[in-house]
């Protein structure tokens, strides 16, 4: 086995966590190597691939509504005993708090405090922000880098190379590597053809994200269904969960909704790379193949979602897109009919690069669909019967619901009855699993005991976050404001651990 030595700190993955850990602890002086499965024009996983939106009201504060939010979500049947404990600072937890399977008020607190810094550190390296429109275009905007995820991973790449960073492409961590105090002290890997080496580093940073890329862990956590639920960017099918089942293997508690996702309703035929949502599915009806609806398809309950209309609006996607997997065939379609032609902003509402498939009867697009007709007739003239009128605005949730339907459709129903009808197939996609790793506000990750392991962080995906519905445009800000914290830290601990091995 191939020993590399030499590193203070070892970091996992090129995404926006990876990335900013290895120049975080490179401006913090230790010597680090980073890990990569991709070779290195494929380096970047899901944040290659992301606009990177942040839910972000300027350049220094966050949103007024990401910590309701994240709050809101934060587990899900939560003890309430242990949450009267949880308004106290952490050094007053009891241990199974500082285990236990939530996003505490901790670390959302210091998601929301260091966002500002953190964007002015990534603007450091030469990235442009800007304030942006919703994709959705209902709710409120958010802040963007120019260029995306991918120009994040460039400029924090290009600042690593010029500090020496080392990297190491096409080359998998697989297990954690231990001392005899349990603390960890590097990782076992394997490159391309199954050779092994052995990375040593007085602290690792794991930023390897989750594992919608991998069908038996998605199959084991979120059931036989996950087959159709595909990762929404070539970048996901790099992330395959290693770095959370070499954590829980040394003792890590698990956090983060396993069982879920963060869903998107895509067209499956689509061959465009990275933005793919049909944001524009809240406008039609959505039916099965059978040609039965099955779904509010602008549903959520807004009057227990008290926040913004973005909020809302995001519930329902998310709802809708994850319950296509449960129908047959994993597939549903979307249909319209000529109204559709004047919603504002089509082109980035339908983000598919197929055109929709076009009839002047609905009996006409149900063999086009290879569906029966005749039930596709009946829930389009059900759903007409049931639209009771009134004004229709597609920039707001318009509460223009139907009424007396066992299936209703809460908001923009408008009756299914200008030909040309069009319709789209949908099916859901995986941006990446809630599942993964307990972390503290230090991005350390927590032993079922509840004390940190010594010398293991983890940040992005694979630190467990999200429980019910995604907090919107939150992924990448989280990557890079505790990717940045873990490798600052690490490197402290990495010389101080060293410095006590030498002794
Ligand atoms: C199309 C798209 C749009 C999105 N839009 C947004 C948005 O607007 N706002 C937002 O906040 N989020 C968005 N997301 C989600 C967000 O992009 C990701 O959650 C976030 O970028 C993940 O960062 P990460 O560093 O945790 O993981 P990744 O960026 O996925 O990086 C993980 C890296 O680790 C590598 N790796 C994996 N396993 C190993 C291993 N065992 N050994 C070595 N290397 C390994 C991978 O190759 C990859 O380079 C979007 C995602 C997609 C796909």
């Amino acid at each position: 086995v191939t020993r590399i030595g030499g590193h203070d700190v070892v970091v996992v993955g090129c995404g926006i966590a990876g990335m900013s850990a290895a120049v975080a602890a490179a401006q913090s002086g230790a010597r680090v190597v980073v890990i990569e499965r991709a070779p290195r024009e494929e380096r970047g996983g899901n944040t290659r691939y992301t606009s990177a939106f942040m839910l972000m009201k300027s350049e220094s504060e966050v949103s007024d509504t990401m910590v309701p939010r994240l709050l809101e979500c934060a587990g899900g049947a939560l003890d309430p005993t242990l949450m009267d404990l949880a308004g106290r600072p952490s050094a007053e937890w009891p241990a199974v708090l500082r285990a236990l399977s939530f996003a505490d008020p901790e670390t959302i607190a210091t998601l929301a405090s260091e966002a500002g810094a953190t964007i002015a550190w990534l603007s450091s390296f030469g990235v442009r922000f800007d304030l942006v429109p919703p994709p959705h275009q209902v709710g409120a905007g958010y802040l963007a880098p120019r260029g995306g995820g991918l120009a994040l991973i460039d400029a924090l790449a290009a600042d690593a190379e010029a500090r020496g960073v080392d990297f190491l492409y096409d080359t998998t961590a697989m297990r954690l590597l231990e001392d005899e105090h349990g603390g960890v002290a590097g990782v076992h890997c394997r490159g391309r053809a199954g050779e092994s080496c052995v990375v040593e580093g007085g602290a690792v940073v794991l930023g390897s994200g989750g594992f919608q890329g991998n069908p038996e862990m998605l199959t084991r956590y979120l059931g036989a269904r996950a087959i159709f639920m595909r990762p929404y960017a070539p970048g996901g099918y790099y992330d395959r969960g290693e770095g959370i089942e070499m954590a829980l293997a040394i003792g890590a508690a698990p956090a983060g909704e396993y069982a879920s996702y963060h869903a998107q309703a895509v067209d499956p035929r689509s061959r465009l790379v990275g933005e793919n949502a049909m944001y524009g599915i809240t406008y039609g009806i959505v039916v099965d193949q059978t040609g039965r609806r099955f779904v509010d398809e602008a549903g959520g309950n807004p009057d227990l979602l008290p926040q913004s209309a973005t909020r809302t609006v995001r519930v329902r996607l998310e709802a809708l897109a994850r319950s296509i997997p449960h129908q047959p065939g994993g597939l549903a379609y979307l249909i319209l009919d000529a109204k559709a032609a004047a919603l504002p902003n089509r082109g980035h509402i339908f983000n598919t690069d197929q055109p929709p498939f076009e009839a002047g009867t609905i009996a006409g697009l149900a063999a086009l669909l290879a569906i029966p007709a005749s039930p596709l007739e009946r829930t389009v003239a059900d759903f007409n019967a049931a639209c009771v009128g009134g004004a229709f605005d597609p920039l707001r949730p318009d509460g223009l619901a139907t009424a007396g339907l066992d299936v209703p459709k809460s908001h923009w129903a408008r009756p299914l009855d200008a030909p040309l009808y069009q319709a789209y197939p949908i099916a859901a996609a995986n941006v990446f699993t809630f599942g993964g790793l307990r972390t503290d506000r230090l991005a350390r990750v927590i032993r079922t005991s509840g004390e940190p392991i010594a010398g293991l962080y983890a940040a992005g995906e694979l630190a467990g976050l999200y429980y019910k519905d995604y907090t919107g445009a939150t992924s990448v800000l989280r990557g890079a404001v505790f990717g940045r914290i873990a490798g600052a830290d690490a490197a402290k601990v990495a010389r101080a651990r060293d410095a006590v091995a030498a002794r």
